[in-house]
C-alpha cells in the first residue's frame, strides 16, 4: 500500500487525547498501544490541554477503557485524558462583525466551533482578495497567534555547516550541478558559532546542510554530544534525508526537532521540482522523525512554477493532517543557475494568506516569519508576524561562508538587528530568555518595550 494512503488520518468518532509527562513517557505509552493494536496518532498537543509543542496521542473514546488499563499496568506517567470536545474555544467574534461575506462567516464559526475546516474552505480562503476579507483572514490568525503563543517571539539560530549535497532539486542553488562555491565546517568551527549563540541566549540551535554523507552518523553525533554537554541548547537537525536507525539514534542523543520539509503534497509537482526524490519516501521519512520522539519541522515552498492554488491548499491541510510542530511556508524564489532561473518570484501575499490560515487550522504550532519572506520583500517579515508568525531564525554561518548557502539569490541574511526590527515594527516582544546584557555590551540598541 502506498505510505500516502496508509498515512490518511484515523476517523476517530469521538477523539480523545493522552497527555503524558514527559516525551519518554508519551514514546512509551504508543509504543504499547501499537503493540495491543489500539488506533492512535500522535498530533501537538492543543492548546488547553499541555505546553506549546509537545506532543499528544490522539485515540478513539472506544479504546478509552483500554488505554486506561494499559497505561496503569505499564506504570506510565501522564497528566491526563481529555475529550478533544472541550478543545480551547477562541473568541472570534470580532471578525464575525466584519465586512465579509456569509461563506466567510461560515467558515470563521467553524473555526470558532472547533470544526475542522475542509479543503474547499481552504481555497475559499485562498481566493479572498478584497481589502476587507483579507484583513479578516489576517486578525483571525493573529487572534489565535495571540491565544496560543502570545506576544513574544521565539529566536531560533541557523548554522549552516555545509553547502555539499548530492542532490538536484530544480529550485535550489545548492544543488549538486550548480556551480556554487563549496565549503564544510569543522566540529569546532560550528561550536564556535554555537557558543556565540550561548552566550547571547539563544535556547535552540539549527544545524542545517545540503545532503552531504561526509558528515557520518557518528560525525553528527559527536556534534550533537558536544552541544548537549556542553551548552544543554535544544537542538533542530536539519540535514536532509537519513536512514529510520538514525533518526532513532539522533532523538536518543537528545535532538528535539527534525526538519525535513514536505514542500508539496502533490506527487505531479513533487516529481517535477525533485528530480532524485519521491513523495511517498519524503512521507515516510517524516513519518519516522515522528515515530523516533523529535518535534517534526515541515513546510514548504509557496509560488513554485506550475504549482496550482489546490495544491497549495493540500500542503497546508497536510501540516495539520500529519499534526507537524513546526511549519515554515516560505515563497518561491528563483536561483541563478538553477533550472527555475528564469521563473517569477512568489507574490508576497499569497505567501501571508499562506501563513494565516496555517495558523488558523494548526493553531497551536511555531510558525516561522522565514527568511524567504524576508528575502521577497523587506516587510515581509513583519507583515508575516503580523498574519499568523511566531518565529524568527537568525542566520548564524560565518560572514565569510554565508554568502555561498544560496537556495535562492539574493537572500536576506537576518541577522540580529534585522529580527528586532522586525519584533519592533510587529508590536512584538523578544523572547525573555535572552542575555540583553551581554547583546547590549556587543553594541545592539534595543527598545525597552520589546524586551
Ligand atoms: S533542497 Fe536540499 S536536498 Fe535539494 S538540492 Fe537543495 S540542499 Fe540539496
Amino acid at each position: 500500500m502506498s505510505i500516502l494512503n496508509k498515512f490518511i488520518k484515523n476517523n476517530f468518532q469521538k477523539p480523545y487525547i493522552l497527555v503524558c509527562s514527559s516525551k519518554t513517557h508519551m514514546m512509551y505509552a504508543k509504543d504499547i498501544l501499537d503493540k495491543n493494536i489500539v488506533s492512535n496518532e500522535l498530533i501537538p498537543t492543543p492548546k488547553g490541554f499541555g505546553e506549546i509543542c509537545t506532543t499528544a496521542i490522539k485515540f478513539d473514546f472506544k479504546d478509552k477503557k483500554e488505554i486506561e488499563n494499559l497505561i496503569k499496568k505499564s506504570k506510565i506517567e501522564y497528566k491526563g485524558i481529555y475529550s478533544l470536545d472541550n478543545r480551547y474555544r477562541y473568541d472570534l467574534s470580532s471578525v464575525l462583525e466584519m465586512n465579509i461575506s456569509d461563506d466567510m462567516k461560515k467558515i470563521i464559526n467553524k473555526v470558532q466551533n472547533n470544526e475542522d475546516i475542509s479543503k474547499k474552505d481552504v481555497l475559499y480562503l485562498l481566493n479572498r482578495e478584497t481589502e476587507e476579507e483579507y484583513n479578516a483572514l489576517i486578525t483571525t490568525a493573529d487572534i489565535i497567534r495571540k491565544e496560543c503563543v502570545g506576544d513574544r517571539i521565539e529566536l531560533r539560530a541557523a548554522v549552516e555547516f555545509s553547502n555539499y549535497c548530492i542532490k538536484n532539486c530544480n529550485y535550489c542553488g545548492l544543488r549538486k550541478d550548480s556551480k556554487q562555491h563549496r565549503y564544510r565546517m569543522s566540529e569546532e568551527e560550528i561550536l564556535e558559532e554555537v557558543d556565540y549563540l550561548y552566550k547571547i541566549g539563544i535556547k535552540t540551535v539549527i544545524l542545517q546542510s545540503g545532503e552531504d554523507p561526509f558528515y557520518t552518523t557518528d560525525k553528527l553525533l559527536n556534534i550533537i554530544k558536544s552541544i548537549k554537554e556542553k551548552y544543554r541548547m535544544g537542538i533542530t537537525l536539519s540535514v536532509g534525508e537519513r536512514t529510520e536507525k538514525e533518526y532513532r539514534l539522533f532523538s536518543e542523543a537528545g535532538v528535539n526537532n527534525y526538519l525535513l520539509k514536505i514542500e508539496t503534497y502533490s506527487k505531479r509537482l513533487f516529481d517535477y521540482i525533485h528530480p532524485d526524490d519521491d513523495l511517498d519516501t519524503r512521507v515516510q521519512h517524516t513519518t519516522w522523525i515522528k515515530e523516533a520522539g523529535m518535534r517534526v519541522g515541515s513546510g514548504g515552498m509557496i509560488g513554485l512554477p506550475t504549482q496550482t492554488l489546490e495544491e497549495i491548499a493540500d500542503v497546508i491541510l497536510f501540516q495539520r493532517d500529519f499534526g507537524v510542530h513546526m511549519i515554515g511556508f516560505g515563497p518561491f524564489l528563483p536561483a541563478k543557475g538553477t533550472p527555475y532561473e528564469n521563473y517569477s518570484k512568489s507574490d508576497l501575499k499569497l505567501n501571508l494568506k499562506v501563513v494565516a490560515i496555517t495558523r488558523i487550522i494548526c493553531q497551536n504550532v511555531f510558525i516561522p516569519a522565514t527568511t524567504a519572506i524576508a528575502s521577497l520583500n523587506s516587510l515581509g517579515q513583519t507583515l508575516a508576524l503580523e498574519a499568523g508568525a511566531n518565529t524568527i531564525m537568525l542566520i548564524s554561518t560565518p560572514k565569510a561562508l554565508r554568502e555561498n548557502y544560496g537556495i535562492y539569490s539574493n537572500k536576506n541574511m537576518v541577522d540580529l538587528d534585522f529580527a528586532i526590527q522586525s519584533t519592533l515594527d510587529s508590536k512584538r516582544k523578544l523572547p525573555k530568555y535572552l542575555n540583553y546584557s551581554y547583546i547590549e555590551e556587543l553594541g545592539y540598541k534595543i527598545d525597552n518595550s520589546i524586551k
